[in-house]
């Protein structure tokens, strides 16, 4: 029997940061039909909903990709573990909760590079749109929009003692790293509300879940964008073993993020030539950013023996410690279940000619191996230690024409000078802290990288040989003019030499920002649904 194709006004690819986003506005005033394609399941795994269930989700087969990088040869031969989510918040029903925007001057960054409309004060109006801020409304912050920011509510010794030492290193205090200035050492916001993650299901899907125009998919793989001559019309998806066809007439939108909307595009012929022919698909439109640019922040954790028990490892170790920890969390939703993992950053110059932060340091009051593994037997704390604004350029590339299997993924890591250098900078001034007075009456010992580690040559092998991502991965998409050879969308977001197809998510970061990315994801797709309305003439 012919497969009988649906219709709706647009047809948005990924329930993720910024998927969701698009679906809520798209559909808000009732006139635009909307379809929302997700691979992965509904978000009803309970621990995706409790921060500390970051370390149940990190490697779970359903809701999560568990995607690896290729081999790379600049991490000594080894295949990074990437986690991506896959259900409905996408990633952001799985990360780390952190709160951060970036710095002002990425955005300017942006709008230099020929991005008219994405300077920092073009993007602070949807910064604020955004956000739900527990501490209310400010000229930097939102206090009635859907996605929460929450303070840690309860002070940790160890976070405590690493913001006291940070100023005896000249590093401030710094109450909010969204404000003013990023500059400094203080306790994160989270997106949780009441103690329970806000991820953009939550924020922005729920409250629009019964609209009559919205339809949502889950289970439903989208394996090609189709064309009429160089128009977008539509998705073909998988669902439940059998393809369907959702046409749209007025849009399609990649929300697949910045591994996957790349993906798509080279199995639909939207890429560069020589791959496309390499794997005999036809050229749609030839783009040769699609799938480059890739970067990522690479962490490398510097890992302390606490002299005390006061470690979410002591408490995790013993029952009576699970117990307190689960009776905080059911009492008063506080506790180390509401935090998740990390509770502390700093933004900090660690070389001699940064003028603004050019590391962040993610503070735990635990330590693990891998973030999100079973943390260590000994009372024990992390500073990850991450270089902001990576130059190395890495690659998604198709391996094959099957849209199930994942791409090839190669992030370069350390392959410039500047990387390597700022990096180290980074793990020495990660020791230097833990030897300030402030710091040292907790310090045991150095558990990684190890005190026998201490030439520039030693902690970049440390940081080869065990460093992770911080879960960044972006650019893939790029936007930028059209004079830019790499560009594959415009600063509307729309696919460059093509009609009707927009990218809208991570990929489009020209440069990563300096910091976390779920919120300037959002930031993006609340921006871009303002476009896509306007475009529509509303
Ligand atoms: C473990 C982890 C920890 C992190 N910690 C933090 C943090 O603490 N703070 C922070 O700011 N950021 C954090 N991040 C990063 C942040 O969450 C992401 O950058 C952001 O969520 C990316 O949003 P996105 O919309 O681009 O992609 P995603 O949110 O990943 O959404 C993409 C969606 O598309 C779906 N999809 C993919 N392919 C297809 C297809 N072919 N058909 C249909 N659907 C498809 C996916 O299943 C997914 O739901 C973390 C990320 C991870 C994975």
């Amino acid at each position: 029997m012919p497969e009988k194709a649906t219709h709706f006004d647009y047809v948005i690819v990924g329930a993720g940061s910024a998927g969701c986003v698009l679906a809520n506005r798209l559909s808000a005033d009732g006139r635009h039909t909307v379809l929302l394609l997700e691979a992965g399941p509904r978000d009803t795994y309970p621990w995706i909903h409790v921060p500390i269930g970051y370390a149940k989700t990190m490697f779970h087969p359903i809701v999560n990709w568990g995607f690896y990088t290729d081999p790379e040869p600049t991490m000594n031969g080894r295949r990074v573990y990437w986690p991506r989510g896959r259900t409905l918040g996408g990633s952001s029903a799985i990360n780390g909760l952190i709160a951060i925007r970036g710095q002002h001057a990425d955005y300017d960054a942006w709008a230099a590079a020929g991005n008219t409309g994405w300077s920092f004060a073009d993007v602070l109006p949807w910064f604020r749109k955004l956000e739900h801020n527990v501490r209310g409304a400010n000229p930097y912050h939102g206090g009635d929009g859907p996605l929460w920011a929450s303070d840690i509510d309860a002070p940790h010794p160890l976070v405590e003692a690493m913001i006291a030492g940070a100023r005896e290193l000249g590093i401030p205090r710094n109450d909010d790293f969204n404000g003013a200035s990023q500059e400094g050492a203080g306790y994160y916001q989270l997106t949780t509300r009441r103690g329970f993650r806000c991820s953009t299901a939550v924020a922005y899907l729920n409250p629009a879940r019964r609209r009559a125009n919205l339809r949502i998919e889950t289970n439903a793989h989208a394996t090609r964008v189709l064309f009429e001559q160089r128009r977008a019309s539509g998705v073909r998806y998988r669902q439940g073993g059998a393809d369907a066809t959702a046409l749209a007439r007025r849009e399609v939108i990649l929300a697949a993020g910045a591994l996957q909307s790349p993906q798509l595009l080279q199995l639909s012929g939207v890429g560069p030539p020589a791959l496309l022919s390499a794997h005999g698909i036809d050229v749609v439109h030839a783009l040769e950013g699609v799938g480059e640019n890739l970067q990522d922040h690479l962490q490398a954790r510097v890992i302390f023996r606490c002299t005390q028990p006061i470690t979410t490892n002591d408490a995790l170790r013993t029952w009576s410690g699970k117990l307190r920890i689960g009776l905080d969390y059911v009492m008063k939703r506080s506790g180390p279940m509401a935090v998740g993992i990390n509770q502390g950053g700093i933004f900090a110059r660690a070389t001699p000619q940064a003028t603004r932060p050019d590391v962040q340091f993610h503070f735990a009051t635990l330590s693990s191996d891998m973030a999100g593994s079973p943390v260590h037997e000994f009372s024990g704390f992390t500073m990850s230690v991450c270089q902001l604004r990576p130059t190395s350029r890495g690659t998604v590339r198709i391996r094959s024409t099957d849209p199930l299997e994942a791409p090839s993924m190669q992030p370069h890591y350390l392959s410039t000078d500047d990387d390597r250098a700022t990096l180290i900078a980074g793990i020495r001034l990660a020791r230097t802290l833990a030897a300030t007075d402030a710091m040292r009456p907790f310090v045991a010992g150095e558990y990684r990288p190890g005190t026998d580690a201490t030439s520039d040559d030693e902690l970049l092998e440390f940081a080869k040989n065990t460093g992770g991502t911080i879960f960044h991965p972006s650019g893939t998409t790029k936007m930028g003019p059209a004079t830019d050879a790499q560009a594959v969308v415009d600063p509307q977001l729309r696919v460059h030499g093509l009609a009707a197809l927009r990218v809208v998510d991570c990929g489009i970061m020209p440069t990563l920002v300096s910091g976390n990315t779920n919120v300037p994801v959002v930031m993006i797709a609340e921006k871009a649904s303002a476009m896509i309305l306007a475009d529509a003439g509303n």
